[in-house]
């Protein structure tokens, strides 16, 4: 089963190859790994992110080097990559985050210019796409979560990453498996595997997966009508041209000290809002723990996301009982 699933996340990228693991945390430092980051390593990402993209980072005993996002998409922000590069610079790590692609186009200039590898990491944008660019295509490889709450999710843990380079699909499907390509011979590797009943539940979803994003790009832009008129919030903004799946429906308040109370009132009116990543990665309590990090300027985007971020990703029952 695990095998023909695979053949299905590849078709739908349009990439050569998928290869299916235990969870989208794995598929991302097992990437790093097959693509020979290591320690002494910097991988630019993002502060305003599931902290799973930097835990990865350091699981791989690499550095991670925080750039601030771009006002409006809370994406990576192209413009704010340049100066953060340094002659230890392997990879750039974008989110695709809440469902919109991060500025794929200047990334690959960049990554051409420095000769560095890139790798999205893609758990909240599966169907989504850029102006004129697919996930996948301006990098060596994209990560994906089909936890649960993802979009498709299975039930419980799972992951894959596309990519076009035989060489990585081929040391992933290595380590993921023991460091075994051929039956009891080994070298170092892991157990993360993407069992066949979470592959076949994801097989049988995926067929759906634009039609459910068509209907969560609905339901996001009936928000987005019902709220227009309000004050003291900013929408999400969607680039022209880009396709946004809204993993996430994000709203922000231009009243960080008023957040709780309207997410208290939203919850209230059965909307299911919450807040994702209210405290953004250099902002955790004890901070880097540790582990190899660098900020590399002011971050003034990623922390009003922190602090003025309303997240909602309702079900279809709340979302529309909200403008019924
Ligand atoms: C969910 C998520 C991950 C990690 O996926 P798991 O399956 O929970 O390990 C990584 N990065 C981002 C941006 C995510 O949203």
């Amino acid at each position: 089963m695990l095998k023909r699933f695979e053949q299905e996340p590849a078709d739908y990228h349009g990439m050569k190859y998928a290869v299916g693991v235990g969870n989208g945390t794995d598929a991302l430092w097992l990437t790093f790994l097959a693509l020979g980051i290591g320690p002494g390593d910097e991988c630019l990402t993002t502060t305003n992110t599931f902290f799973a993209t930097a835990e990865a980072i350091w699981i791989a005993n690499a550095t991670a080097v925080f750039v601030d996002s771009e006002e409006r998409t809370s994406c990576i922000d192209p413009a704010r990559i340049e100066e953060a590069i340094t002659e230890k610079t392997t990879a750039l790590v974008p989110v695709h985050l809440y469902g919109q692609c991060a500025d794929m186009k200047p990334i690959r200039k960049i990554a051409d210019k420095y000769d560095l590898l890139v790798i999205e990491d893609n758990a909240q944008a599966i169907g989504a796409h850029g102006d004129g660019f697919p996930i996948g295509e301006l990098s060596d490889a994209a990560t994906t979560s089909f936890i649960t709450q993802k979009n498709p999710g299975t039930c419980g843990d799972g992951g894959a990453v596309v990519t076009n380079r035989e060489d990585v699909d081929r040391a992933i499907r290595r380590l993921r498996n023991h460091g075994s390509e051929k039956r009891s011979c080994h070298s170092m590797g892991y157990n993360s595997r993407l069992d066949d009943i979470h592959a076949g539940v994801l097989s049988a979803k995926l067929k759906h997966i634009d039609r459910w994003n068509d209907l969560r790009r609905k339901w996001a832009a009936r928000y987005s009508e019902g709220l227009k008129e309000a004050q003291h919030i900013t929408l999400p903004y969607e680039k022209p041209g880009y396709r946004h799946v809204y993993h996430l429906y994000v709203i922000e308040t231009k009243r960080p000290e008023q957040r709780d109370v309207l997410l208290d009132f939203l919850n209230r009116n059965g909307i299911d809002a919450k807040c994702h990543y209210p405290i953004a990665i250099h902002q955790q309590a004890g901070y880097p723990w540790g582990k190899p990090a660098r900020i590399a300027g002011p971050m003034p985007n990623s922390e009003r996301n922190a602090a003025c971020d309303l997240t909602s990703s309702a079900s279809a029952r709340c979302r529309m009982s909200a403008f019924r």
